[in-house]
């Protein structure tokens, strides 16, 4: 399997703040990977070492290329980001010209950039609020268009901070949803950093990071088999694992449910 990240023995520090100490981590390609921690844990702090913009002391290689300075731009062009705080980083009058612009700067045609922008929105279930002011729009739909601004380049890998939380849950779960797609049929990579572990469950990988390492990495089923992967790391696991846990212990189930309308249907037989 592909490594799309890569990282050995990387140390970390803001001033005398130590966040990584030998870091090692490794990242499969095409896949949906949720990197999950608590506050404070280092998540936006590893987002920051693999776009280049703080340095550790050895190389992060990022799709089989270094981050290093020669190559952020050959990197950049490929990878689409969403930030945790997506407040005041609009620049356009329009959501329509907000998306434009990352393709007007690859100089693409118009005709290409209105059916990109078409596609995006249809996907993302935001074409009503193509004519809005993107700075006036509320803390959900400002998410949106940031994500949609981020796929709209195609991007081979996408890196999201936090980037769903403003949305209610049942939009958050459709996008997610909609992103998993993705990955599966688009083949594109996604890097997810998040502190709910809820989010884990539409991951084919987790990382759960605390205290500066890596505490495990695995598929989320080999994760969600011991629930101390969650409290170990001060969190805990999603609802419908804790309820899976203690319907096996009662034996009225076999296995961990990932879906609960499933787990409710074959109760209910
Ligand atoms: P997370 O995204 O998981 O909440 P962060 O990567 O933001 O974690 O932070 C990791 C640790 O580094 C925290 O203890 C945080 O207080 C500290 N930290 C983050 N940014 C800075 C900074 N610019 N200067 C000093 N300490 C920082």
């Amino acid at each position: 399997m592909q490594k799309v990240v890569e990282i050995k023995d990387l140390n970390f520090s803001y001033q005398e703040k130590e966040v990584f100490k030998n870091l090692h981590l490794t990242m499969e390609s095409q896949k949906f990977t949720v990197v999950l921690g608590p506050n404070g844990s280092g998540k936006t702090t590893l987002l920051k070492l693999l776009l280049g913009f703080e340095k550790g002391n050895s190389v992060i290689m990022l799709d089989s290329l270094p981050v290093i300075k020669e190559n952020l731009n050959r990197i950049y062009k490929e990878i689409g980001v969403v930030f945790e705080n997506q407040n005041q980083n609009f620049v356009a009058e329009t959501v329509t010209d907000e998306l434009a612009f990352p393709l007007e700067n690859l100089n693409y045609g118009k005709e290409e950039i209105t059916k990109a922008i078409d596609q995006v929105s249809d996907l993302l279930n935001i074409k009503h609020l193509l004519n809005e002011v993107p700075n006036n729009l509320n803390a959900g739909d400002k998410q949106l268009v940031a994500l949609a601004s981020a796929l709209i380049i195609n991007p081979k890998i996408l890196l999201i901070d936090e980037g769903l939380n403003n949305l209610d849950l049942s939009r958050k779960n459709k996008i997610l949803s909609i992103l998993k797609k993705l990955v599966n049929e688009n083949q594109i990579t996604i890097i997810y950093f998040t502190h709910d572990s809820e989010d884990t469950l539409n991951a084919d990988n987790v990382i759960i990071l605390s205290n500066g390492k890596v505490q495990v990495a695995n598929t989320k089923e080999e994760i969600y088999k011991d629930e101390n992967n969650f409290l170990n790391a001060n969190l805990e696991p999603p609802f419908i694992i804790k309820l899976s846990k203690r319907l096996q212990f009662y034996d009225l189930i076999q296995d961990d449910y990932l879906n609960a309308e499933k787990l409710v249907n074959d109760l209910w037989k």
